[in-house]
């Protein structure tokens, strides 16, 4: 098992030095504003979580709550105010946003040097031409867990079902430029699992409980379950059906405690990053 927990406390324990020598030695303290627009309990959490491990590592968080009904004008100028702030080195706005704002619109609004999820059109294509300087959260942090295993991925052949822009696509990216030959698959995949049984690296990011079975999986293969998936039961599962496919796989990542806190140990990297090159300015 590859343990998303603790490799997460270690990133953020190194973190947290880092913040604590770049404050002493600049006088910056990497800050991080996170956007939540309306009252998705999931969004709740997901941001609050995200502060309270801002704060452990000594990073300035900042939050804004919105009401669900803020307009996209409203929304546009708050972003514009965190983009002028110089105590704020990485932007994140919680995804989704209500249906009466223009996702696209206000992730183009935020500047791409503070733009720590990745998600600006202009670090997407840095991300692509293989020069990135803000790597997508979850997609760096699946990357980490592949890496903590000891496989080299040069030559591996690698499978990422799901094609969203925030996983399936930069994941995809990112393992192509450490020369695995990539496969990307999605719902109009012909065949999946023949497809997938090819793979010494599995990500699951679709969405689907127990999506991915043990007679998909080759034998030792890395498996990487990107899927938060809440069941009926109220307990979280991944996309992948984790007791069958763990006799299968070589290793395999736990939901929760997986994925989830690698995510958040980026966000913090990346405003560190973010807060370094600022530095440097
Ligand atoms: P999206 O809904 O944006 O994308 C899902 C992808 O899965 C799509 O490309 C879709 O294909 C594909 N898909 C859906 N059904 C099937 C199917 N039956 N067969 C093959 N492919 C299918 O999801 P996200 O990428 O945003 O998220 C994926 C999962 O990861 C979710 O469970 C989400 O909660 C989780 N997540 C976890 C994070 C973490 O920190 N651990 C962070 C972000 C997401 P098509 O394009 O053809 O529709």
């Amino acid at each position: 098992m590859i343990d998303g927990k603790s490799l997460a406390l270690k990133l953020r324990e190194g973190i947290a030095q880092e913040v604590s020598l770049l404050e002493k030695t600049t006088g910056i303290k990497p800050g991080l504003a996170a956007v939540l627009v309306g009252d998705d309990p999931a969004s709740a959490v997901y941001v609050r979580n995200k502060k309270i491990a801002c704060e452990k590592a000594g990073l300035y968080p900042e939050e804004h709550l919105l009401p669900a009904s803020t307009t996209q004008d409203t929304l546009l100028a708050l972003i514009a105010q965190l983009n002028a702030d110089p105590k704020i080195h990485g932007i994140l706005v919680q995804l989704p946003l209500p249906a009466h704002i223009e996702s696209k619109a206000i992730l183009q609004a935020v500047s791409p040097e503070k733009d720590a999820d990745g998600f600006h059109p202009v670090n997407v294509g840095r991300l692509v031409e293989g020069d990135p300087v803000f790597v997508p959260c979850t997609p760096k942090g699946v990357i980490h867990m592949i890496d903590s295993t000891g496989l080299d991925i040069s030559g591996k052949q690698a499978v990422v079902i799901g094609r969203s822009n925030i996983v399936g696509k930069p994941v995809a990216m990112l393992l192509l430029h450490r020369h695995a030959t990539v496969t990307i698959c999605h719902s109009r995949t012909k065949d999946l699992p023949s497809v997938v049984r090819e793979a010494d690296i599995v990500i699951a990011a679709i969405g689907k409980p127990f999506f991915v079975k043990a007679d998909m999986v080759k034998e030792r293969a890395v498996v990487i379950d990107v899927g938060i998936n809440r069941l009926d039961n109220g307990k979280l599962a991944g996309d992948v059906d984790f007791d069958r496919v763990k006799e299968r796989a070589g290793w395999l990542t736990p939901v929760p405690g997986g994925v989830g806190p690698m995510t958040i140990a980026m966000l913090l990297q990346n405003t560190l990053e973010s807060a370094k090159r600022f530095a440097e300015q």
